[in-house]
């Protein structure tokens, strides 16, 4: 006979206790700290409450690290891409995975799925419907009681003798945060450019979206559609276009095949996950130049989705080289080609770019990449993987110039763009406890560090008595002498 979920009160009473058992909340260690001007300052503001910001938040209150701040610019309920421009049915990513859970199996989607709605149900799921994934982060951050700022979004980032001064626009106007470090959790594209083929990037607008932008998806009904390229978000903005009533959408892809395999799944395990950043740095871009040259599967629900219509047609070996305007209608040409079109979806992704945030321009120059040290004189690297920043262990920015920009340390970046210095723990789900784990411990040794002479003070100055002075009878030789 199955039993019935437990409830989610009754799953927030057993991980409160799993909590207690590991001793948690640690004492909060850090000295607090106040800015030139009086103000109190913050020990790490998080940029983006999405996966990674929550996941960074949790790690670092279990390093004792709790003068947090976590904004975030989307509504409650609303960060990330899940509900806005997620446009599958279900994720990628398999339902069993521990994803930010940071090792406490009453944490996991599973234990939510299970309380929520019973084993059954559990055993019923195949994979995880994107509206569902949205529903446990919020869970997870209401159970862990983490105090996100919504709508609240960072349009500059100010170095200042205390860290950063962050310039924050929220639901009660402007304010300055002082802030000790900064992590920017702010996703995919948070240090990303849309990548945009030559020829339509005068086209975008209305009629030429970017899969990552607002689609108008009614707009396409009866209308004739292209989608550019084979990536997940390319085939479901695809499905998209389709179940919204297109007349025919037309899939153009450069490369001459389907990519069938997604040669990035073999890497989750913990060697991988441990080993990545130590590898030397040309192992890395060798072998991340090899699963993107090598390209990666769409996946298998998505694809399906699509071709259960009729009205699709699949262009490989299609390379946009013309586009023009007809009319209200823009005219591609993509291989061998001609191709009317009402609407152009770019399903192309991004590409990292450390000056493309607002909030980083100012001293973007400053930053190092893989562009400056590594040689690719012989194309050996895909040439997109040299812009990414090259990051110390604890995700921070490094200078390209030995002293040119010290306030770079205490600034980190935990998203897609930490791929070439940490791996794949910064951004999916499989690993991301792994890197919340890493940047957590990484800036708190980084403040212990900073703050040793006060913590070495704390040591000189401990005097409590582990033994009163009774436990020896004859003795009266005792250090520090009794009073
Ligand atoms: C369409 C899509 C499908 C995916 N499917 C899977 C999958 O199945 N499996 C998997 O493992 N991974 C998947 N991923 C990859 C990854 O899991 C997601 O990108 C995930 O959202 C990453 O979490 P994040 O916290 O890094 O970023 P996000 O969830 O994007 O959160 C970033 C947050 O930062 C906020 N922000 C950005 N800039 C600012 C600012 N200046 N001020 C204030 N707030 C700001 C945003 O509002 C946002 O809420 C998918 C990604 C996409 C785009």
């Amino acid at each position: 006979m199955s039993q019935p979920p437990i409830g989610l009160a009754a799953l927030a009473a057993r991980l409160r206790h799993d909590l207690d058992l590991l001793q948690y909340p640690p004492n909060d260690w850090v000295k607090p700290r106040r800015a030139g001007d009086g103000k109190p300052i913050v020990d790490v503001v998080i940029v983006g409450a999405g996966m990674c910001g929550l996941a960074a938040c949790f790690a670092l209150r279990r390093a004792g690290i709790f003068n947090i701040r976590i904004i975030d610019g989307g509504e409650p309920g609303r960060e990330g891409p899940w509900v806005t421009y997620a446009r599958m049915e279900t994720l990628r990513s398999p339902k069993h995975l521990a994803g930010p859970a940071l090792g406490m199996p009453n944490l996991t989607f599973r234990a939510w799925y299970e309380a929520s709605r019973g084993l059954d149900a559990w055993e019923a799921l195949g994979r995880i419907p994107t509206d569902i994934w949205m529903d446990y982060l919020i869970w997870y951050r209401d159970v862990l009681e983490i105090p996100v700022e919504n709508e609240t979004h960072l349009e500059r980032l100010d170095p200042a003798a205390h860290g950063f001064d962050l310039q924050v626009n929220g639901p009660s106007g402007a304010e300055t945060i002082a802030a000790r470090r900064v992590i920017l959790a702010t996703g995919r594209e948070g240090m990303a450019r849309p990548r945009v083929p030559a020829p339509l990037s005068g086209f975008l607008g209305p009629k030429c979206r970017h899969s990552s932008e607002d689609i108008d998806f009614e707009a396409m009904a009866g209308k004739s559609v292209a989608v550019i390229g084979m990536s997940a978000s390319a085939v479901d903005n695809a499905a998209s276009a389709l179940e919204a009533g297109a007349a025919r959408v037309h899939v153009i892809v450069r490369a001459p095949e389907v990519p069938r395999i997604n040669k990035m799944k073999s890497t989750n395990y913990p060697g991988f996950t441990h080993g990545f950043p130590s590898l030397p740095t040309e192992a890395r871009l060798d072998l991340l130049s090899y699963v993107f040259r090598y390209r990666v599967a769409p996946p298998r629900d998505s694809v399906r989705r699509v071709w259960r219509h009729r009205n699709v047609a699949l262009h490989l070996d299609a390379e946009v080289t013309d586009a023009r305007w007809s009319g209200e209608q823009i005219v591609l040409t993509a291989g061998a080609e001609t191709l009317t079109l009402d609407h152009v979806i770019l399903g192309t992704g991004f590409f990292i770019d450390v000056a493309a945030p607002e909030e980083t321009r100012g001293f973007a120059d400053a930053i190092a990449t893989f562009r400056h040290g590594v040689d690719n004189a012989d194309g050996r690297f895909l040439e997109e993987f040299l812009d990414f920043p090259d990051l110390g262990p604890a995700f921070e920015f490094r200078e390209r110039a030995p002293g040119a920009a010290p306030f770079l340390n205490a600034l980190h970046n935990f998203t897609f763009a930490a791929t070439v210095s940490h791996g794949n723990v910064s951004g999916d789900i499989p690993c991301v406890s792994d890197g919340a784990d890493r940047l957590a411990r990484g800036i708190a040794a980084e403040i212990f560090n900073e703050d040793f002479p006060a913590h070495l003070a704390d040591l000189h100055a401990h005097a409590e008595a582990e033994l009163l002075g009774d436990e020896i009878p004859e003795n009266d030789a005792w250090s520090p002498p009794l009073e």
